[in-house]
């Protein structure tokens, strides 16, 4: 966080949750291509809830495949920005989004291991 407390990358808004892991001009193409990879429908409320709502509905959805690649899509994305802050890397949405999939399936492949499988068929878990 920078000491005028705006974001340190755009330097235009408040360097808050919201902004971070959402609003951020870069992350909606992230957010919406991997709502399409993984047949998502965003709802009505995925861009304007605020960010608690935000969260909250994406961990705690009927769906465990769509938790984890939420919870993996959020993480790299703060990892991303991290890079970006830190280690003067360059914002790729599409190294991002290609991380959140090897992501997905190394998570699948561990899973896979006790038998279960967050990928296999439909949305949920299967034994
Ligand atoms: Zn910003």
């Amino acid at each position: 966080m920078s000491e005028d407390n705006l974001c340190v990358i755009c330097h235009t808004v408040a360097e808050e949750d919201i902004h971070i892991l959402k609003d951020y001009p870069f992350v909606c193409p992230i957010l919406c291509s991997l709502l399409k990879e993984y047949n998502r429908s965003p709802g009505g409320c995925f861009f304007t809830s605020n960010f608690t709502e935000w969260i909250n509905s994406n961990i705690t959805s009927s769906s465990i495949l769509w938790n984890s690649i939420f919870g993996i899509t959020i993480w790299s994305i703060w990892k991303a920005r991290n890079e970006v802050i830190f280690a003067n890397w360059v914002w790729k949405e599409e190294e991002v989004i290609k991380k959140v999939i090897f992501l997905v399936l190394e998570v699948d492949q561990h899973w896979k291991v006790g038998d279960y499988r967050l990928l296999q068929g439909e949305d949920r878990l299967t034994v």
